[in-house]
Protein backbone atom coordinates (compact mmCIF):
# COMPACT_ATOMS: atom_id res chain seq x y z
CA UNK A 1 0.00 0.00 0.00
CA UNK A 2 2.05 3.38 -1.06
CA UNK A 3 1.15 6.62 1.49
CA UNK A 4 -1.39 9.08 -0.16
CA UNK A 5 -0.69 12.30 -2.19
CA UNK A 6 -1.98 14.41 1.04
CA UNK A 7 0.68 12.45 3.29
CA UNK A 8 3.42 13.35 1.10
CA UNK A 9 2.68 16.44 1.16
CA UNK A 10 2.34 16.56 5.00
CA UNK A 11 5.87 14.69 5.05
CA UNK A 12 7.30 17.68 3.22
CA UNK A 13 6.08 20.30 4.86
CA UNK A 14 7.08 18.63 8.18
CA UNK A 15 10.41 18.53 6.98
CA UNK A 16 10.99 21.69 6.55
CA UNK A 17 10.61 22.15 9.91
CA UNK A 18 6.51 23.43 9.34
CA UNK A 19 5.24 23.31 13.24
CA UNK A 20 1.74 23.78 11.84
CA UNK A 21 2.09 20.52 9.82
CA UNK A 22 3.38 18.64 12.51
CA UNK A 23 0.40 19.77 14.46
CA UNK A 24 -1.85 18.41 12.10
CA UNK A 25 0.06 15.03 11.78
CA UNK A 26 -0.46 14.47 15.71
CA UNK A 27 -3.63 15.97 15.68
CA UNK A 28 -5.20 13.20 13.05
CA UNK A 29 -3.37 9.77 14.27
CA UNK A 30 -3.16 10.63 18.21
CA UNK A 31 -6.88 9.50 19.22
CA UNK A 32 -6.26 6.12 17.05
CA UNK A 33 -3.32 5.28 18.69
CA UNK A 34 -3.73 6.10 21.99
CA UNK A 35 -7.18 4.05 21.42
CA UNK A 36 -5.45 1.20 20.41
CA UNK A 37 -2.53 1.21 22.85
CA UNK A 38 -5.36 1.79 25.74
CA UNK A 39 -6.44 -1.78 24.52
CA UNK A 40 -2.97 -3.01 25.53
CA UNK A 41 -2.04 -0.73 28.37
CA UNK A 42 -5.64 -0.21 30.03
CA UNK A 43 -3.92 2.95 32.25
CA UNK A 44 -4.83 5.54 30.06
CA UNK A 45 -1.45 7.26 30.88
CA UNK A 46 0.65 4.73 30.00
CA UNK A 47 -1.14 4.27 26.95
CA UNK A 48 -0.54 8.24 26.77
CA UNK A 49 3.26 7.87 27.36
CA UNK A 50 3.76 5.29 24.58
CA UNK A 51 1.77 7.04 22.17
CA UNK A 52 4.29 10.07 22.74
CA UNK A 53 7.42 7.59 22.44
CA UNK A 54 6.11 7.06 19.33
CA UNK A 55 5.97 10.24 17.78
CA UNK A 56 8.83 11.27 19.48
CA UNK A 57 10.45 8.18 17.46
CA UNK A 58 8.51 9.09 14.22
CA UNK A 59 9.93 12.65 14.31
CA UNK A 60 13.75 11.13 14.57
CA UNK A 61 13.26 8.40 11.96
CA UNK A 62 12.16 10.81 9.82
CA UNK A 63 14.97 11.78 7.70
CA UNK A 64 15.48 8.14 6.78
CA UNK A 65 11.75 7.31 6.37
CA UNK A 66 11.38 6.30 2.74
CA UNK A 67 7.66 6.60 2.24
CA UNK A 68 7.44 3.42 1.10
CA UNK A 69 3.88 2.59 3.16
CA UNK A 70 1.53 4.89 4.54
CA UNK A 71 2.22 7.19 7.77
CA UNK A 72 -0.37 5.36 9.47
CA UNK A 73 0.73 1.75 9.40
CA UNK A 74 4.25 3.16 9.68
CA UNK A 75 3.35 5.07 12.55
CA UNK A 76 1.35 1.98 14.31
CA UNK A 77 4.42 -0.46 13.59
CA UNK A 78 6.39 2.14 15.95
CA UNK A 79 3.64 2.47 18.15
CA UNK A 80 3.27 -1.96 18.35
CA UNK A 81 7.78 -1.97 19.17
CA UNK A 82 7.15 0.31 22.34
CA UNK A 83 4.29 -1.36 23.47
CA UNK A 84 5.73 -4.75 23.17
CA UNK A 85 8.59 -3.37 24.74
CA UNK A 86 6.63 -2.33 27.65
CA UNK A 87 5.49 -6.04 27.93
CA UNK A 88 8.72 -6.93 28.23
CA UNK A 89 9.81 -4.68 30.83
CA UNK A 90 9.45 -5.92 34.71
CA UNK A 91 6.69 -3.47 35.39
CA UNK A 92 4.82 -5.17 32.29
CA UNK A 93 1.75 -6.64 33.02
CA UNK A 94 -0.60 -9.39 30.40
CA UNK A 95 -1.19 -7.62 27.42
CA UNK A 96 -2.53 -9.68 24.44
CA UNK A 97 -2.19 -8.88 20.79
CA UNK A 98 -4.71 -9.37 18.18
CA UNK A 99 -4.55 -13.09 17.10
CA UNK A 100 -4.54 -14.11 20.78
CA UNK A 101 -8.15 -12.20 21.46
CA UNK A 102 -9.49 -14.15 18.91
CA UNK A 103 -7.00 -17.24 20.05
CA UNK A 104 -8.92 -17.70 22.74
CA UNK A 105 -10.01 -21.33 23.60
CA UNK A 106 -7.34 -22.48 20.73
CA UNK A 107 -4.18 -22.44 22.92
CA UNK A 108 -2.67 -25.20 21.05
CA UNK A 109 -1.53 -22.63 18.57
CA UNK A 110 -1.00 -19.54 20.48
CA UNK A 111 2.27 -18.44 21.61
CA UNK A 112 3.14 -18.30 24.81
CA UNK A 113 4.59 -15.18 24.98
CA UNK A 114 2.04 -12.99 22.57
CA UNK A 115 4.49 -10.90 21.48
CA UNK A 116 6.71 -13.69 20.14
CA UNK A 117 6.11 -13.19 16.75
CA UNK A 118 6.43 -9.24 16.45
CA UNK A 119 9.36 -9.11 18.74
CA UNK A 120 11.15 -11.92 15.96
CA UNK A 121 9.80 -9.04 13.36
CA UNK A 122 12.03 -6.49 14.66
CA UNK A 123 9.79 -3.45 13.40
CA UNK A 124 11.95 -0.76 15.35
CA UNK A 125 11.69 2.96 13.07
CA UNK A 126 15.25 1.74 12.13
CA UNK A 127 14.78 -1.88 10.83
CA UNK A 128 11.50 -0.56 9.22
CA UNK A 129 12.91 1.76 7.18
CA UNK A 130 16.56 -0.15 6.23
CA UNK A 131 15.28 -2.89 5.34
CA UNK A 132 17.65 -4.50 2.16
CA UNK A 133 15.95 -3.41 -0.88
CA UNK A 134 15.29 -6.94 -2.07
CA UNK A 135 13.64 -7.74 0.50
CA UNK A 136 11.15 -4.37 0.16
CA UNK A 137 11.07 -5.05 -3.14
CA UNK A 138 9.37 -8.72 -2.16
CA UNK A 139 7.47 -7.54 0.04
CA UNK A 140 5.93 -4.85 -2.36
CA UNK A 141 4.97 -6.99 -4.76
CA UNK A 142 3.13 -9.07 -2.18
CA UNK A 143 1.44 -6.33 -0.44
CA UNK A 144 0.56 -5.17 -4.23
CA UNK A 145 -0.99 -8.68 -5.07
CA UNK A 146 -3.17 -9.10 -1.72
CA UNK A 147 -4.39 -5.77 -2.23
CA UNK A 148 -5.81 -6.98 -5.68
CA UNK A 149 -7.25 -10.09 -4.14
CA UNK A 150 -8.90 -8.11 -1.06
CA UNK A 151 -10.34 -5.86 -3.85
CA UNK A 152 -11.72 -8.09 -5.82
CA UNK A 153 -13.26 -10.34 -2.71
CA UNK A 154 -14.98 -7.22 -1.78
CA UNK A 155 -15.84 -5.88 -5.61
CA UNK A 156 -17.78 -9.42 -5.39
CA UNK A 157 -18.86 -9.46 -1.81
CA UNK A 158 -17.30 -12.39 -1.78
CA UNK A 159 -17.03 -11.56 2.16
CA UNK A 160 -17.27 -15.12 3.77
CA UNK A 161 -13.70 -16.35 1.63
CA UNK A 162 -12.25 -12.73 3.05
CA UNK A 163 -12.56 -13.99 5.97
CA UNK A 164 -11.39 -17.21 5.93
CA UNK A 165 -8.53 -15.35 4.41
CA UNK A 166 -8.39 -12.90 7.00
CA UNK A 167 -8.36 -16.01 9.86
CA UNK A 168 -5.86 -17.23 8.05
CA UNK A 169 -3.10 -14.94 7.50
CA UNK A 170 -3.86 -11.82 10.26
CA UNK A 171 -4.96 -13.79 13.05
CA UNK A 172 -3.00 -16.92 12.14
CA UNK A 173 -5.60 -19.15 13.43
CA UNK A 174 -5.49 -23.20 13.04
CA UNK A 175 -7.40 -24.68 10.01
CA UNK A 176 -9.43 -26.80 12.20
CA UNK A 177 -10.39 -23.37 14.34
CA UNK A 178 -11.12 -21.64 11.47
CA UNK A 179 -13.38 -23.91 10.53
CA UNK A 180 -15.02 -24.27 14.22
CA UNK A 181 -15.44 -20.15 13.47
CA UNK A 182 -16.85 -20.82 10.14
CA UNK A 183 -18.69 -23.39 10.53
CA UNK A 184 -17.38 -25.28 7.43
CA UNK A 185 -15.02 -28.08 6.79
CA UNK A 186 -11.34 -28.18 7.51
CA UNK A 187 -10.74 -29.09 3.85
CA UNK A 188 -12.82 -26.22 2.55
CA UNK A 189 -10.44 -23.98 4.63
CA UNK A 190 -7.50 -25.89 2.92
CA UNK A 191 -8.92 -25.26 -0.90
CA UNK A 192 -9.26 -21.53 0.51
CA UNK A 193 -5.98 -21.10 1.57
CA UNK A 194 -4.68 -23.26 -1.81
CA UNK A 195 -6.43 -20.83 -3.86
CA UNK A 196 -5.58 -17.46 -1.69
CA UNK A 197 -1.58 -18.63 -2.55
CA UNK A 198 -1.92 -19.44 -6.39
CA UNK A 199 -3.82 -16.15 -6.74
CA UNK A 200 -1.11 -14.40 -5.06
CA UNK A 201 1.68 -16.17 -6.66
CA UNK A 202 -0.51 -15.53 -10.67
CA UNK A 203 -0.48 -12.10 -9.66
CA UNK A 204 2.93 -11.53 -9.07
CA UNK A 205 4.08 -13.10 -12.53
CA UNK A 206 1.12 -11.24 -14.68
CA UNK A 207 2.40 -7.74 -13.25
CA UNK A 208 5.99 -9.05 -13.76
CA UNK A 209 6.44 -8.16 -9.71
CA UNK A 210 9.97 -9.68 -8.27
CA UNK A 211 9.10 -12.97 -7.54
CA UNK A 212 9.57 -15.22 -3.83
CA UNK A 213 10.54 -18.51 -3.45
CA UNK A 214 8.26 -21.27 -2.96
CA UNK A 215 8.51 -21.19 1.30
CA UNK A 216 8.48 -17.63 1.18
CA UNK A 217 5.11 -16.39 0.56
CA UNK A 218 3.15 -18.14 3.15
CA UNK A 219 5.51 -16.45 6.03
CA UNK A 220 5.65 -13.05 4.51
CA UNK A 221 2.01 -12.96 3.93
CA UNK A 222 1.38 -12.64 7.86
CA UNK A 223 4.36 -10.12 7.60
CA UNK A 224 2.38 -8.06 4.64
CA UNK A 225 -1.15 -8.62 6.20
CA UNK A 226 -0.03 -7.15 9.48
CA UNK A 227 1.87 -4.01 8.45
CA UNK A 228 -0.03 -3.34 5.26
CA UNK A 229 -3.83 -4.41 6.53
CA UNK A 230 -5.16 -4.48 3.36
CA UNK A 231 -8.55 -5.70 4.54
CA UNK A 232 -9.08 -2.65 6.82
CA UNK A 233 -12.17 -0.98 6.25
CA UNK A 234 -11.63 2.55 5.44
CA UNK A 235 -12.10 5.34 8.52
CA UNK A 236 -14.86 6.36 6.50
CA UNK A 237 -16.41 2.75 6.18
CA UNK A 238 -16.18 2.43 10.29
CA UNK A 239 -17.64 5.75 9.70
CA UNK A 240 -20.51 5.04 7.91
CA UNK A 241 -20.94 0.99 9.76
CA UNK A 242 -21.26 3.47 12.79
CA UNK A 243 -24.02 5.42 11.35
CA UNK A 244 -25.75 2.66 10.40
CA UNK A 245 -25.64 3.86 6.50
CA UNK A 246 -23.80 1.04 5.36
CA UNK A 247 -25.23 -2.00 3.12
CA UNK A 248 -26.12 -5.02 5.01
CA UNK A 249 -23.31 -7.62 3.14
CA UNK A 250 -20.38 -4.32 3.98
CA UNK A 251 -22.28 -3.81 7.20
CA UNK A 252 -21.68 -7.41 8.38
CA UNK A 253 -18.18 -7.90 6.90
CA UNK A 254 -16.98 -4.62 8.68
CA UNK A 255 -18.74 -6.09 12.18
CA UNK A 256 -17.01 -9.36 11.51
CA UNK A 257 -13.55 -7.80 11.03
CA UNK A 258 -14.42 -5.10 14.62
CA UNK A 259 -16.17 -7.84 16.75
CA UNK A 260 -14.92 -11.19 15.91
CA UNK A 261 -11.68 -10.77 14.36
CA UNK A 262 -11.47 -8.10 16.62
CA UNK A 263 -9.04 -6.10 14.58
CA UNK A 264 -7.31 -3.70 16.72
CA UNK A 265 -6.15 -0.96 14.80
CA UNK A 266 -10.08 -0.70 13.40
CA UNK A 267 -11.20 -1.02 16.65
CA UNK A 268 -8.77 2.01 17.83
CA UNK A 269 -10.42 4.00 14.46
CA UNK A 270 -13.82 2.93 15.83
CA UNK A 271 -13.36 4.08 19.31
CA UNK A 272 -11.56 7.19 18.13
CA UNK A 273 -14.60 8.22 15.76
CA UNK A 274 -17.19 7.48 18.87
CA UNK A 275 -15.10 9.91 20.91
CA UNK A 276 -15.15 12.46 17.89
CA UNK A 277 -18.88 12.35 17.87
CA UNK A 278 -19.22 12.64 21.07
CA UNK A 279 -17.00 15.32 21.13
CA UNK A 280 -19.18 17.13 18.26
CA UNK A 281 -21.90 16.40 20.45
CA UNK A 282 -20.66 18.78 23.31
CA UNK A 283 -19.67 21.72 20.83
CA UNK A 284 -22.62 21.43 19.73
CA UNK A 285 -24.26 21.93 22.92
CA UNK A 286 -21.69 24.26 23.78
CA UNK A 287 -22.39 26.18 21.02
CA UNK A 288 -26.13 26.08 21.26
CA UNK A 289 -26.60 27.24 24.68
CA UNK A 290 -23.74 29.87 23.71
CA UNK A 291 -25.88 31.41 21.26
CA UNK A 292 -29.22 30.77 23.21
CA UNK A 293 -27.52 32.70 26.23
CA UNK A 294 -25.80 35.55 24.81
CA UNK A 295 -28.13 37.85 24.45
CA UNK A 296 -28.73 37.41 28.81
CA UNK A 297 -24.90 38.61 29.35
CA UNK A 298 -24.47 41.56 31.25
CA UNK A 299 -23.27 44.10 28.75
CA UNK A 300 -20.62 46.59 30.11
ZN1 LIG B 1 -8.73 -3.70 10.60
Amino acid sequence: MKPTAADKYLIDRIRSGDQGAWSQLIDRFRGRLVSFARAKLPQRADAEDVVQETFIAFIKSLPAFRQESPVESYLFAILRRKISDTYRSPHSRHITLIQDVYAKGASEDSPSNPFSNLASEELTASSYVGRDEDRSAQLASLGEALNALVKNHKANLSFRELQIVELLFYSQLSNSNIAKVMDISQQHIAVIKHRCIKQVRGYIQKCDLPSLGESGIESMLTEVWESARPSCPKRSTIGAYLLETLEKPWAQYVDFHLNKLGCHFCRANLQDLQEQTKEDKTAQIHNRIMESTIGFLHKP
